[in-house]
């Protein structure tokens, strides 16, 4: 794929927005047990992925976004089924399917919704760049400074 270093290709295969490598998820399948387990950090480059405690909670106004878009996505495929002759379909004597098709895909896509908001949240706070490992491997060692410095100012 010639996505690789664009921001589409770090969510939509769920690699560390850094590197465009190492996995988010410990399970490849989004549908096996433990699918929400993440890495502490890039097994590839080191970046934290666990970026400050509850830094994931923001990923819940990105899965309401999804879902949204979802509910959204079933209308406008019924509605459009229904002008290409497919089906017939109008929304007020239909309401029971409408609302039958977007629950079931929402509970049918749920591992999927999971799993694409935690990594369009981490993609809008972190940058792709070649030198990942190396970039991380600074930023490790600026970390260990400032502790030293505070651990040395605290004695
Ligand atoms: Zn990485």
């Amino acid at each position: 794929m010639g996505l690789k270093g664009t921001k589409i290709y770090s969510i939509l295969t769920f690699t560390c927005p850094r590197c465009h490598e190492g996995p988010l998820f410990v399970k490849k399948s989004a549908y096996s047990s433990g699918m929400t387990e993440m890495h502490k950090k890039c097994p590839n480059c080191g970046e934290l992925y666990e970026r400050e405690p509850g830094f994931y909670y923001g990923a819940a106004y990105v899965s309401y976004g999804l879902t949204v878009a979802l509910w959204v996505a079933v209308f406008v495929a019924l509605t459009v089924f229904d002008a290409i002759g497919i089906m017939t379909y109008s929304f007020f004597d239909d309401a029971l399917l409408f609302l039958g098709i977007g629950i079931g895909l929402l509970l049918l896509l749920f591992p999927i919704v999971y799993r694409l908001s935690r990594s369009i949240w981490i993609n809008l706070f972190v940058k792709y760049r070649e030198d990942a490992a190396a970039y991380n491997e600074q930023q490790a060692r600026e970390r260990a400074e400032r502790r030293k410095a505070r651990s040395q100012k605290n004695a």
